[in-house]
């Protein structure tokens, strides 16, 4: 089947999302827990090339900042707790909320990289 064909049936959201390889979207992108992997373990996409830079870092840190800024305002307005629930609470839930979000987002930018044949360059690298 011509490479094409595979990118047209392949939902890039949905590979991405689920962290699978943006050209079959069955093997794992990640072969770690944020690295990608060298090859798809399926279709032997080569990988390598994919780089999703520093766009889901910036996502994250707008998703993260609009939910928990007002959050954590909300909790001072609402019950004055002391300083030192700030101090645990919103480390735990930022540090664990870019996590969580992290291996998502890089395989969507990963997956829309692939789908729309965009590279750092501007030219097309994929095979
Ligand atoms: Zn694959």
């Amino acid at each position: 089947m011509p490479d094409d064909e595979l990118v047209l049936k392949i939902s890039p959201v949905k590979a991405g999302l689920l962290c699978k390889c943006p050209r079959c979207g069955q093997g794992s992108l990640f072969k770690s827990l944020l690295q990608i992997a060298d090859r798809c373990s399926v279709c032997q996409f080569d990988l390598a090339k994919s780089d999703s830079g520093d766009g889901p870092a910036v996502f994250i840190i707008f998703i993260l900042g609009f939910l928990i800024i007002p959050l954590a305002l909300w909790l001072e307005a609402s019950f004055e707790p002391p300083l030192w629930v700030h101090a645990l609470l919103w480390p735990i839930i930022i540090i664990g909320g870019s996590i969580a979000l992290l291996r998502p987002l890089k395989g969507l930018m990963v997956a829309l990289q692939y789908h729309h044949k965009a590279s750092d360059s501007g030219s097309v690298d994929y095979d």
